[in-house]
């Protein structure tokens, strides 16, 4: 491919990596960072066309223009990373397309050329495409773990890597080293094909953090309750369930206790809604840190929680029964006000059961702890 085909295919490539991100944000205006994206890549063509323009009719406008264009692609990109990881943007970033615009003048100013122009330029570009991956990896808390968490930073690495190789070749080649023919082959890899796959990879990887990020919220609010955060009754049901065929299966132990809220509808009553509110998501924390990790907590429904207990038989449920309680007697809402709660708990039997079953037996648990006086737990 020679460089003039393969230049207009990285700008046709940037074009529809816009239009992607362009459609993509119009989807979900909320997100800014598909936005920063969308903008760079236009950017980014417009760099690359005039750096084509440049090589068949020289003006040194055309040099400067492109370098600012390209510049301010990369900092848009990288303002899209911090704006999808929730990073604070500094406006400082921009000096580089300041830095990159004088530089560029004052070296033209100076005569310089084509070597020198590149070692200006692609140092100034190269400090850009370090900011994005220092935005990604802080974004991503260290070293990524999945696939989609390593495709960008790799293809950012590739573009950092071909920017150093291209810095390298052209002093080889102007230095005489390297031989004409190779230089020209060379020089349309290094500055097309390998940007070409770098930036494609790298726009794909972005794209799939932004869908990945989509899937785990909408995930998240599937099956979790807003107010306490806990599981909600869809996902407990469901996560219930699956213990208890892996209990009824391995033949191994597993208790459900159900656990609400004494007299809550008073304590509305007395303090209204928004304190009850808090009382709510209170008693879903103390149950949370009172619960072991292999446990599941979920809210049942308004003041009712219901605990997936795996591996509690006879005697732990009676202790555990116990500690619930004893957590809700360290609890005062506003540091007065106490509140207890009531604990019913079943035991998932020796010929095993349904989980409506076993619902029902720790409802009728949690009936019997009620009529018993409350504040207490009932087996
Ligand atoms: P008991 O000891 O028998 O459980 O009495 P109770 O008052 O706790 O039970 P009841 O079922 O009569 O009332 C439950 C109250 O919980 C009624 C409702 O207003 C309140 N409630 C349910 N969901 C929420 C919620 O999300 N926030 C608040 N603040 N209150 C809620
Ligand atoms: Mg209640
Ligand atoms: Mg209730």
């Amino acid at each position: 491919m020679d460089a003039p085909t393969a230049g207009i295919a990285l700008i046709v490539v940037q074009f529809c990596i816009a239009l992607v991100m362009a459609g993509v944000y119009l989807t979900a205006r909320d997100e800014k960072c598909t936005r920063y994206w969308s903008m760079a890549a236009v950017m980014l063509a417009i760099g690359v066309f005039c750096a084509i323009l440049n090589k068949r009719a020289y003006h040194p406008a055309t040099v400067i223009f492109s370098a600012g264009a390209i510049m301010t692609g990369l900092v848009l990109q990288w303002h899209g990373i911090k704006a999808f990881y929730k990073q604070r943007i500094s406006w400082t970033s921009w000096l580089l397309v300041a830095a990159i615009l004088i530089a560029m003048s004052i070296g033209l100013l100076l005569g310089a050329n084509l070597l020198h122009r590149f070692s200006i330029a692609l140092p100034l570009l190269m400090i850009g495409e370090i900011g994005s991956l220092l935005a990604l990896w802080r974004g991503q808390g260290g070293l990524p773990r999945t696939f989609v968490q390593t495709l960008a930073p790799a293809a950012l690495i590739i573009l950092l890597l071909n920017n150093a190789i291209r810095i390298v070749l052209y002093s080889l080649h102007f230095s005489g080293v390297l031989q004409i023919q190779d230089y020209a082959t060379l020089e349309t890899f290094s500055t097309l094909i390998a940007p070409i796959a770098g930036v494609l990879l790298y726009s794909i990887g972005l794209l799939l953090l932004y869908f990945e990020r989509m899937i785990e919220e909408n995930h998240h609010l599937a099956t979790h309750d807003e107010l306490s955060r806990l599981l909600n009754r869809r996902a407990i049901d469901a996560n219930g369930e699956r213990e208890l065929a892996l209990a009824n299966r391995l033949k191994r132990d597993l208790a459900i206790a159900f656990v609400d809220i004494d007299k809550f509808k008073h304590f509305n009553d007395q303090f209204g809604h928004a304190s009850g509110d808090i009382v709510i998501t209170d008693v879903a924390t103390i149950l949370r840190e009172t619960c072991r990790s292999i446990d599941l907590v979920g809210r049942y429904g308004g003041e009712e929680f219901l605990l997936v207990l795996p591996g509690v038989g006879h005697e732990d449920a009676e202790t555990v029964g116990q500690r619930l309680v004893d957590a809700m007697h360290r609890y005062r809402f506003l540091g007065i006000h106490p509140v207890t709660i009531s604990v019913g708990l079943a035991i998932l039997p020796a010929n095993a059961c349904s989980w409506d079953q076993l619902i029902r037996r720790a409802d009728a648990a949690l009936y019997e702890a009620k009529s018993l006086g409350r504040n207490r737990y009932c087996v």
